[in-house]
């Protein structure tokens, strides 16, 4: 289970996040690309925006189901 108070930092304030057990290896990225993103040396992934809209949510919460390492959290 993600942990919230280990955050990455740039993560966007709300729900959803990426903690730092973030392992790089990519596959929330084909679920939510609207939503998560590489930080700028690509070491690992965040939350740039926060879900709005159904379909937004399912996005996030299939990244969270797919991620290996558990590092997404929802619970802000
Ligand atoms: S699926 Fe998990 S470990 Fe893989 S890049 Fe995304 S947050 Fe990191």
């Amino acid at each position: 289970m993600a942990d919230k108070n280990s955050k990455q930092p740039e993560n966007v304030p709300g729900p959803w996040y990426v903690d730092t057990t973030c392992s790089l290896c990519r596959v929330c990225l084909d679920e939510a690309p609207n939503l998560m993103k590489y930080n700028a040396d690509e070491t690992y992934v965040y939350f740039f925006k926060q879900p709005e809209t159904p379909e937004e949510t399912a996005a996030a919460q299939r990244a969270l189901d797919v991620c290996p390492t558990l590092s997404i959290g929802n619970d802000g």
